[in-house]
């Protein structure tokens, strides 16, 4: 069976959150299943593409509208990451650095999945699925199965993944003239509310649906930013499977981005002397529990009720507890945090930016990580964390719901909170603070986390389930 998956993201050559980390991992354990797993994505000028070698093995050209843009599809040449990566470059399209937040990201998105689709037309034989990932390519479902021009691959299985539905990829009937020709009595499947919607049109024409997990499924039916009734009506074609991690690139005992390695049975050295490292780096004391965040700073996350909770926190349990915060977003939020500095020198600090290694550096060294998230599809930090035997305060929601269980359980290991608020979030670190002074149960937790197996293994052989189901 062959499977191209279509992503705007894909880890180690471009990530800015979870899709990355999935798409860039997924494969290799499809191909381990026996799949062949191609992804396909466009071309960046990032680090990964500069230092690795590309064969152009297509060339050709789309119509955008009134514009003829010539593309190329390069593949890397060694295999490097274990299955076959694909990047469609435009020049001045998909060229770029960054990923998202360009003015013209309709042109460059919509580019994208038309180059894609030109280059399968002309495939001697074709992919068994295509999985496409987020509205950035969930235009395609819709275009095998509505446009004259794609009537030849009308018949190949179409999958979307939902790893975000709040970024639903809008543009306006004004930019309806970049598609190729549309049958007429399929023109409304694009619309939804007034506006071209790339993933509503994706969930009503792909074959399958999925979320990147059971709880967020159930969510979106009452919260998707305004598409709420179609998750209702396409109920029926439509799964729910929670993302894995690639249990490789995060695996404490061989982990090249922290001084120190460790296992299950070193977890606590191991851990107190990446913390050490933590500590010293940000100007944080060793002995209290460190206590972190990383993610994008937004709403969603919840990362706006962080500056009035770790207040709250370092004002009442002064000198209990040190807070460090990696993340970059909203810059509201952003200044917010970096102003708190000023007011708890010694048990605060923040690193606004993104670096992959410093995420690697935390997770290995905090006692604790808080994901006070409004909205989580699936979240990885709290299953990097798991397997770092840092201990997730999470709030209940979406995949956090699905895979953290309070350690007042029985089997439990994290801790819990309902309500996205300051207090609550307070108040779960109040908690977190009293299971850091009972080191031996902290240490049994430990143990428990990094025993839980949430490696891709299982969650990939329900994508294969799903794919068969397509036959
Ligand atoms: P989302 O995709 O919604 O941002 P996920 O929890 O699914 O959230 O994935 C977040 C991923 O991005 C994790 O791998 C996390 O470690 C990483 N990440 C987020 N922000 C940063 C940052 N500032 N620096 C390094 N890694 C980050």
């Amino acid at each position: 069976m062959v499977v191209i998956h279509l992503s705007a993201e894909c880890y180690p050559v471009a990530k800015v959150g979870g899709l990355g980390d999935v798409v860039g991992s997924l494969p290799k354990y499809q191909k381990a299943a026996g799949i062949t797993s191609i992804v396909a994505m466009p071309y960046y000028d990032r680090q990964f593409v500069r230092e690795n070698d590309f064969d152009i093995i297509y060339n050709s050209e789309i119509r955008l509208g009134n514009a003829i843009l010539p593309f190329e599809v390069l593949k890397e040449s060694t295999d490097k990451l274990g299955y076959p990566l694909h990047l469609i470059r435009i020049q001045g399209l998909l060229d770029r650095t960054e990923i998202y937040s360009y003015p013209d990201e309709t042109e460059q998105f919509v580019a994208f999945q038309l180059a894609f689709l030109e280059w399968l037309l002309q495939f001697g034989e074709m992919p068994d699925v295509i999985h496409c990932h987020d509205h950035q390519s969930a235009l395609v479902p819709f275009l095998m199965n509505h446009s004259s021009r794609y009537n030849s691959l009308t018949n190949i299985p179409t999958v979307l993944t939902i790893h975000n539905g709040q970024y639903q990829g809008w543009f306006g009937w004004d930019k309806f003239h970049y598609l190729p020709d549309i049958d007429p009595w399929k023109w409304g499947m694009l619309d939804w509310k007034g506006c071209i919607n790339p993933l509503a049109a994706g969930v009503k024409s792909c074959w399958k649906y999925t979320t990147v997990s059971p709880s967020y499924l159930e969510e979106l039916k009452h919260n998707s930013n305004g598409l709420e009734n179609l998750f209702v009506m396409e109920e029926a074609k439509s799964q729910g499977i929670i993302n894995g991690i690639d249990t490789e690139v995060w695996n404490p005992a061989t982990d090249s981005m922290i001084p120190s390695n460790y296992t299950i049975d070193n977890v606590n050295r191991g851990k107190q002397e990446n913390k050490r490292a933590v500590c010293k780096e940000f100007g944080l004391a060793l002995s209290k529990p460190l206590i972190t965040f990383i993610g994008r700073l937004v709403v969603e996350k919840g990362a706006d009720l962080l500056p009035k909770a770790i207040s709250n926190i370092l004002d009442s349990l002064k000198g209990k507890a040190s807070i460090l915060l990696l993340g970059s977003g909203d810059p509201a939020i952003e200044e917010a945090l970096a102003a708190l500095r000023l007011s708890f020198k010694k048990d605060y600090n923040v690193f606004i930016g993104y670096d992959e290694a410093l995420s690697h550096l935390i997770y290995s060294g905090a006692d604790f990580i808080i994901m006070p998230s409004r909205v989580e599809p699936c979240g990885l930090n709290q299953l990097y964390a798991l397997r770092y035997g840092t201990v997730p305060v999470v709030r209940k929601t979406g995949g956090l719901k699905d895979t953290v269980i309070d350690f007042s359980e029985p089997e439990g290991y994290g801790i819990c909170f309902e309500e996205a608020s300051s207090d609550a979030i307070t108040e779960a670190v109040s908690r977190a603070i009293e299971m850091y002074s009972n080191p031996s149960d902290l240490r049994l937790l430990r143990k428990r986390m990094m025993g839980l197996d949430f490696s891709w293994d299982r969650s990939a052989a329900q994508y294969i389930n799903l794919y068969n189901s397509l036959k």
